[in-house]
């Protein structure tokens, strides 16, 4: 091992192809195949179809909420659910998060106003958000970033007293439970994505769930164009529905995803074995009281006690085929739409910043190897180990 050369000092790469940062679980030909065909034969192709409707009942129950509506993506499904809500006016966030959150909020015709985040768990803080919450404020939109609860707590007791609409982007959350209670299950409304790189998925897909009847209604509504009945168009309704080939594609997924869930636990546990107490890295905490659904694997590199910083890391993992990625950099509120926003001043943004420039998001998914894990790791010890070389290398 001590032979081996780093790549990106000139030596042979560590995996022959790249090893990605995610992989799409997906059934067998012989689960989905006859879903996809009992779809065709039947030519009904979308609007409110039975295989929609079969999914949405089996996420009901696998998700542990009252209601649940499925959509084209979760873009268009945060769009929605901020139209039902019916306010107007600003929305806290965080600027930790994908683009989509904070576009879907200005889709929406609202104001998004960022939030610092919580050091330690990289969600919103609640005491920050407290703290920018004024006569204009109608939500919170806090997001569970890489699957790891908020403090649904704190952040209900603030909507609460405030009187505020609780919208969380759950799209990493799948399958999570906080407290006892199903992740779907805090808030007004929670959005999850079934984009094909997250960990349930129907290739494109979103849903919105709600113990609000009243809102359920709302969202069925606003997916369809405002149609409510053959002579009535309420509201501004979008094209949000998803197709039947995808929900039966989303009807197979779902069959295995507990089983991918524990193969991703598995792995998750071989990284934190081989990568808990080096120097210099921090691993993801886990929120307490919670079930995770292992969706990511983070680690954030600080670059004193690691020797590099995180962008050398990334580079250096990249030149040995391991592909590693900056979720979430840039912040959104860099993103040239809002950075002249008096809330996305970094100054305002500390935790968001530091965070964002050390976290790196590792290979994790269910085909990965026990072994790919171990030299995943070997390869980030050898990297540390080469520091001193590897400062006075051009980044690739
Ligand atoms: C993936 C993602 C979205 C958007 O999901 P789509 O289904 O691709 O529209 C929204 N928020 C977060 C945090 C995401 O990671």
């Amino acid at each position: 091992m001590t032979e081996r050369r780093l790549a990106v000092l000139g030596g042979a790469p560590r995996f022959a192809d790249p090893v990605y940062v995610t992989r799409p679980r997906l059934p067998d030909e012989e689960a989905v195949l006859p879903l996809l065909a009992n779809v065709l034969r039947s030519r009904w192709l979308t609007n409110d179809g039975e295989m929609v409707r079969r999914l949405e009942e089996l996420l009901r129950l696998r998700l542990g909420v009252g209601f649940c509506a499925s959509f084209c993506n979760a873009t268009v499904a945060l769009l929605a659910a901020l139209r039902a809500l019916e306010i107007e006016g600003e929305v806290i966030t965080t600027p930790f998060t994908f683009p989509a959150t904070v576009h879907a909020i200005e889709w929406a015709g609202l104001e998004p106003v960022f939030c610092d985040i919580d050091p330690h768990t990289w969600n919103l803080d609640a005491r920050a958000a407290a703290e920018l919450v004024g006569a204009r404020t109608a939500a919170l939109l806090p997001v569970h970033v890489y699957g790891n609860p908020c403090d649904v707590h704190a952040l209900r007791t603030l909507a609460e007293r405030h009187g505020l609409a609780l919208l969380y982007d759950a799209a990493h959350a799948f399958g999570v439970r906080a407290h006892g209670a199903p992740i779907g299950s805090w808030g007004d409304l929670s959005v999850f994505s079934f984009h094909a790189t997250k960990l349930f998925h129907t290739a494109e897909g979103g849903a919105v769930t709600t113990a609000s009847d009243v809102l359920h209604q709302r969202l069925r509504s606003l997916r369809n164009f405002g149609i409510v009945d053959e002579e009535t168009v309420r509201g501004v309704g979008i094209n949000g529905k998803m197709s039947e080939l995808h929900a039966a594609l989303g009807v197979a997924v779902l069959e295995i995803v507990d089983d991918e869930i524990r193969r991703r636990g598995e792995r998750a546990a071989h990284y934190r074995e081989r990568l808990a107490g080096v120097e210099g890295l921090t691993l993801q905490a886990l929120a307490p009281d919670t079930t995770p659904n292992h969706s990511y694997f983070v680690i954030a590199v600080d670059p004193d006690g690691f020797g590099l910083d995180r962008d050398r890391l990334h580079a250096a993992l990249r030149a040995e085929n391991i592909v590693s990625r900056k979720y979430f950099q840039p912040l959104c509120s860099e993103n040239e739409a809002y950075r002249e926003r008096p809330s996305a001043a970094p100054a305002r943004l500390p935790n968001a910043h530091r965070v964002a420039a050390r976290v790196l998001c590792l290979p994790l998914h269910g085909e990965l190897t026990l072994d790919d894990v171990d030299a995943i790791a070997d390869a980030i010890l050898e990297i540390r180990a080469a520091a001193p070389a590897l400062r006075r290398h051009p980044l690739a």
